[in-house]
């Protein structure tokens, strides 16, 4: 018999309910106690807990959001903050604590680690798909799948009045989901941190501008730029602005926003959410501890928790090269 906790943390993705019936059904299958923290690493500060029954999981998998909620969590950034998770820890007298967030919620529970001697395992949970050793995240597939439609959309209407639009994308600092929505909804320009340099804004907005200029004139059709939240400086409405200044042709800032974050999640966050929930706690059913699991050629793989959070997960250099040589729409010269 094994005492379980089980806490979501950071931002919420869809696919995470999933996961959390998964690791009930499958601590119930052990005979183990299962109890959920609310809102990320505050529940277990706060002693805000339920434990969790097989009904309580019931008619979940297609839900987006977390039925424990998630938070961020500053208190944990200090010794005090863990010091009062691990005493709540031992009150509860959890054996084993499971994690699903991104990189910051693993770091957390590696912190928690370092005081404490119950098994820890992290399951990646994040729209942003950063996260290195597992080709993907619990919540990016829905999300890359939620931007394609709402873009689908926007290149009617902007396909109809031959617009220009400009589309800002989650992901925090990386480019995953820049990239992936970006290449799937055929844009003519993707600017992310992985193609676009700061030092470099004054000669991307000149050759952007030329580019807009060709292709409105000579195709007479609509104009998509995708780009990455926190990139350009001021966002994704000053580069319209200024883009509409430089060209005279309007540019329309569009941000697409938390729309990403919700709704059900798509097949394969439910398969992945599930694979790795079971495999959680199998792994603690086989005493392992300090892994994060993911998934490498769909496979589930153990990864060292301290290893899946030393770097983050780079976009994948073909994605970004076929964008820069063949697919952005400056290389098409004819038009
Ligand atoms: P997402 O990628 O979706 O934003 P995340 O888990 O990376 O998810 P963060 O906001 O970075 O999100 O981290 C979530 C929480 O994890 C923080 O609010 C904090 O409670 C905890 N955390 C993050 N970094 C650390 C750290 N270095 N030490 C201790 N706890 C941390």
């Amino acid at each position: 018999m094994k005492n379980i906790a089980l806490l979501t943390s950071g931002g919420d993705a869809p696919g995470m309910n999933a996961a959390i019936r998964a690791v009930v059904l499958t601590a119930h299958h052990y005979n183990f106690n299962i109890t959920g923290y609310f809102h990320g690493y505050n529940g277990l500060i706060h002693n805000e807990s339920k434990s969790l029954s097989l009904t309580d999981v019931n008619g979940i998998i297609g839900r987006g959001g977390t039925i424990l909620k998630s938070a961020r969590c500053p208190a944990m950034l200090t010794p005090q903050g863990i010091q009062q998770a691990v005493a709540s820890l031992e009150k509860d007298q959890i054996d084993a604590l499971i994690v699903i967030g991104g990189d910051g919620s693993f770091n957390g529970l590696i912190e928690i680690s370092l005081l404490w001697q119950g098994q820890v395992i992290g399951i990646p949970g994040t729209i942003d798909n950063d996260i290195d050793h597992t080709d993907f995240t619990i919540g990016f597939s829905t999300a890359v799948n939620t931007a394609i439609e709402a873009i689908d959309k926007i290149r009617d209407t902007a396909d109809a009045f031959e617009r220009v639009f400009i589309v800002e994308l989650m992901g925090r600092n990386s480019g995953h989901i820049t990239f992936n929505v970006g290449i799937s909804s055929a844009a003519e320009q993707i600017l992310s941190f992985e193609n676009f340099d700061c030092a470099d804004t004054t000669a991307r907005l000149t050759e952007l501008s030329e580019d807009i200029k060709r292709v409105q004139t000579n195709r007479h059709a609509s104009y998509l730029i995708v780009i990455a939240e926190n990139l350009w400086p001021d966002g994704c409405s000053s580069l319209a602005q200024q883009l509409t200044e430089i060209t005279g042709i309007d540019c329309t800032p569009c941000i697409l926003g938390y729309i990403q974050r919700g709704g059900s999640p798509v097949a394969k966050d439910r398969l992945l959410a599930t694979k790795l929930g079971v495999a959680s706690v199998q792994a603690i059913n086989e005493e392992k501890t300090h892994l994060m699991i993911g998934e490498q050629n769909n496979a589930v793989v153990f990864i060292e928790l301290i290893e899946a959070v030393k770097h983050q997960k780079k976009v994948n250099s073909q994605l970004i090269k076929a964008q820069k040589d063949i697919l952005s729409v400056t290389n098409q010269t004819q038009i």
